[in-house]
C-alpha cells in the first residue's frame, strides 16, 4: 500500500478537549466552594459585649465590614458594629486588650493582586467559546486543517501495469516519467517539460490511478490535494493551503503534486459575491505558486477536471496547465483489460470470460468495473465458493447496472401483476422493433429504486444515435404505460421515471440534435443557465414550436407502441404470465416466448 501521511494538523481530539474544559472551569468552582467560610448569620451586637462582658471571648478580629469573634468553646462568630461605634469608643478595643483578649484585624484585599480562580475560570470560558465557534464552522478554523496528503513510496506503489484502457493517455505522460526520473538530461539539453499536465475526463476513469501511477513509476512522492478543499468560506484559507501544498512540494527534489477537481476551484474568475472573492484568492496564489518554480526542478503538477470549459483561461496559458490529456470511458478492449487487472487481484476460477463480460458493460467506467469486480468477489465469497465464476461476474454487473435486488420488498398481487405487464410492455416492444438494442434480461423483483427492470444491452460501444434509433428508445419507454393502460385498464406512477427519460430524449431530440421539423438549430433548453450562454435564445412563438415538436415525438412513439402491443397482445400476456411465474426471464426465455405467441410487427 502507498502510505498516506497527513500532514501535521492541529485536530482537536474533541473528547480530550471536553474533559479539559470540564476540569478547567470546573476545579476552580469546586475549590471556591469547598474553601468558603460556612455563611453563618451574624449574632446580634449587644450579644457580643455580653460574650466579653462574661469572659468568654478568646479572639477578636476586624475584618472589613464586621468582627470575627472566637469564643472560648470554640465557636466561631460573626458580628456587625454599628456605625460609628469604634471611631467613637476607642478605648474599646484597648478594654479588650485588658481582658486578655486577642485582637488582630485582616487587611483589605490588594484590588492589583492577582485572583487565580476568576483568570483561571475566565480562560476557561474564553476556551468554552472558541471551542463552540469551531464546532460550528466545522473545523474550517484558518490554522487548525489542512488536507495535504502525501504518499511515499511504500511496498504496494501503483505502476502503469496497473492502469488499463487508457493507452493514449498512458503513451502522453510517459515522458513525465522519463523527465522525472533523470531531470538532468533533459534540462542540459535545455528543453522545457511541462509543469502542469491537465487530465481531462468524466469520473472514474482512473485519472488518480494515472496520476498515481507516474509517481509510482518514477519513484518520486505524491503530494494528493482536491481542488475542494481549497475552496473554504474564511477569506484567505484557500490561498494559504495552496502556498502550504506547494512549500511541502518544494522539500522534495523532485514530486508530483495532484489537484483532484481543479475546477472546483479553477472556475472562471468573476462575478462579486465573497465566496467568488475567496474563489479568486485562492486560483491567484495557484497562479502565482507555478510561476514561482523554475521548470528545471522535478515538480510536475497534475490536476483532474471533467469540466475543462469552465476553467479559467489564464490556467491553461502556456507555463500552466499547458498538456491537456483525455482520459475517457473505456472501449470494450479496454474494458477487458481493466477487468484483467482487478481480476489478478482476486482469486478467478479458469473458465472465466472477461471478454463477453466487457462487451455486456457498455458504458462503464474503470471504476464501475473495478467495483464489478470486486461484488463479484463477495458473491462467490457469500456463497462459500473458493473462486470467483463467471456467473459471479454477471451477476455482479447486473447488481452494478440495475441496483441491488431487493427481495424483501413485498409486493400486493395487484402491483405484481402491473408490474408484470409493464415490463413486458418494455420487452415486447424492445424485441420487436428492429432497432433497438438485444435484450438482456427481464425481471419483475424490486432493483434498487426500480419495480422491475428491463434490460437491453447494445452490441456495440455507441458513440452517435441515429434519429430511429432514438424514436425506437422512446417508443420502447412508453411499452410499459400503453401496455398497463391495455390489459390493466389503468395508468399508474409506476411509468414516471420512463416518462422523464423519454421527455428527455425527445428533447434532446429537438433542442440539441436538429432532429424535428424545425431544422438543425441549438434550441436553448429552459432553466438551463449555463447552456443559456451558448445557445441561440428563441423567440416566444419558436419556444411553443419547440415544445410542441417535444411532444409529437413522444406521442407518436407512444402510438407506435400501441399498435405493437394491440396487435401482439398474446405475446405480453404470455411473457407477464411467466414472468409472474418465475420473476425474471434471460435472453433466450424471452425469444422462446416470443416465438411460442408468434409475435411480429
Ligand atoms: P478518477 O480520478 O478519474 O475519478 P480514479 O482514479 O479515482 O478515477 O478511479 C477509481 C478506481 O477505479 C481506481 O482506484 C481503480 O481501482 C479503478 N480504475 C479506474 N480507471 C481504471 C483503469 N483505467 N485501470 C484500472 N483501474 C481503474
Amino acid at each position: 500500500m502507498d502510505l498516506l501521511v497527513e500532514l501535521p494538523r492541529l485536530r482537536p481530539r474533541l473528547v480530550i478537549l471536553t474533559l479539559a474544559l470540564i476540569a478547567l472551569t470546573g476545579v476552580p468552582v469546586a475549590i471556591y466552594l469547598i474553601t468558603r467560610a460556612p455563611a453563618t448569620p451574624p449574632i446580634a451586637f449587644s450579644e457580643f459585649l455580653h460574650h466579653v462582658e462574661r469572659e468568654r471571648v478568646t479572639q477578636v478580629t476586624f475584618q472589613e465590614r464586621h468582627l470575627q469573634v472566637t469564643l472560648k468553646d470554640g465557636q466561631v462568630l460573626k458580628t456587625v458594629p454599628p456605625p460609628e461605634f469604634l471611631a467613637a469608643n476607642a478605648a474599646f478595643v484597648t478594654d479588650m486588650v485588658k481582658r486578655n483578649i486577642r485582637v488582630d484585624a485582616t487587611a483589605l484585599p490588594d484590588p492589583n493582586e492577582l485572583n487565580y480562580p476568576a483568570i483561571v475560570t475566565g480562560l476557561a470560558f474564553f476556551g468554552l467559546i472558541c471551542f463552540t465557534v469551531y464546532r460550528t464552522t466545522a473545523g474550517r478554523i484558518p490554522s487548525m486543517s489542512g488536507r495535504t496528503r502525501v504518499a511515499v513510496r511504500g511496498d504496494n506503489v501503483v505502476t502503469f501495469q496497473d492502469v488499463a484502457g487508457v493507452d493514449e493517455a498512458k503513451d502522453e505522460v510517459k515522458e513525465i516519467v522519463d523527465f522525472l526520473r533523470e531531470p538532468e538530461r533533459f534540462s542540459s539539453l535545455g528543453g522545457r517539460i511541462p509543469k502542469g499536465v491537465l487530465l481531462v475526463g468524466p469520473p472514474g476513469t482512473g485519472k488518480t490511478l494515472l496520476a498515481r501511477s507516474i509517481a509510482g513509476e518514477a519513484g518520486v512522492p505524491f503530494l494528493f490535494a482536491s481542488g475542494s478543499d481549497f475552496v473554504e468560506m474564511y477569506a484567505g484559507v484557500g490561498a494559504s493551503r495552496v502556498r502550504r501544498l506547494f512549500k511541502e512540494a518544494r522539500r522534495h527534489p523532485s514530486c508530483i503534486v495532484f489537484i483532484d477537481e481543479l475546477d472546483a476551484v479553477g472556475r472562471s474568475r468573476g462575478g462579486s459575491s465573497l465566496s467568488h472573492e475567496e474563489r479568486e484568492q485562492t486560483l491567484n496564489q495557484l497562479l502565482v505558486e507555478m510561476d514561482g518554480f523554475e521548470t528545471q526542478r522535478g515538480i510536475v503538477v497534475i490536476a483532474a477536471t471533467n469540466r475543462q470549459d469552465i476553467l479559467d483561461p489564464a490556467l491553461l496559458r502556456p507555463g500552466r496547465f499547458d498538456r491537456h490529456v483525455t482520459v475517457g470511458n473505456p472501449d470494450i478492449k479496454g474494458r477487458e483489460a481493466i477487468l484483467g487487472v482487478h481480476a489478478r487481484k482476486i482469486t478467478m476460477a479458469p473458465v472465466v470470460d472477461l471478454r463477453s463480460i466487457a462487451r455486456g458493460t457498455p458504458g462503464f467506467s474503470g471504476a464501475d468495473l473495478a467495483n464489478l469486480v470486486n461484488e463479484a468477489a463477495l458473491l462467490a465469497g457469500r456463497a462459500g465458493r473458493a473462486t470467483v465464476t463467471n456467473s459471479d461476474l454477471q451477476e455482479a454487473r447486473d447488481k452494478v447496472m440495475m441496483g441491488v435486488e431487493r427481495r424483501s420488498v413485498v409486493l400486493s398481487e395487484m402491483d405484481r401483476a402491473n408490474c408484470a405487464y409493464h415490463e413486458a410492455g418494455h420487452a415486447v416492444i424492445a424485441a420487436l422493433l428492429p432497432n433497438a438494442d438485444p435484450l438482456h434480461k427481464v425481471t419483475i423483483i424490486p432493483r434498487g429504486r426500480a419495480m422491475g427492470v428491463t434490460m437491453q444491452l447494445p452490441e456495440a460501444d455507441r458513440h452517435t444515435y441515429t434519429k430511429s434509433y432514438l424514436e425506437t428508445q422512446i417508443a420502447v419507454l412508453m411499452g410499459g404505460r400503453v401496455a398497463e393502460e391495455i390489459f390493466m385498464n389503468h395508468m399508474t406512477s409506476g411509468a414516471s421515471n420512463d416518462i422523464e427519460r423519454a421527455t428527455d430524449i425527445a428533447q434532446h431530440m429537438v433542442c440539441e440534435f436538429g432532429m424535428s421539423p424545425l431544422g438543425p438549430l441549438a434550441f436553448r433548453k429552459p432553466g438551463n443557465a449555463f447552456e443559456a450562454d451558448k445557445h441561440h435564445t428563441v423567440s416566444e412563438a419558436t419556444a411553443q414550436r419547440v415544445d410542441e415538436e417535444i411532444r409529437t415525438l413522444v406521442m407518436n412513439a407512444y402510438d407506435h407502441a400501441t399498435w405493437i402491443i394491440n396487435k401482439n397482445k398474446a405475446a405480453v400476456r404470455l411473457m407477464a404470465e411467466q414472468l409472474l411465474e418465475q420473476e425474471s426471464l434471460d435472453a433466450a426465455e424471452i425469444k422462446d416466448i416470443l416465438a411460442r405467441s408468434n409475435a411480429r410487427i
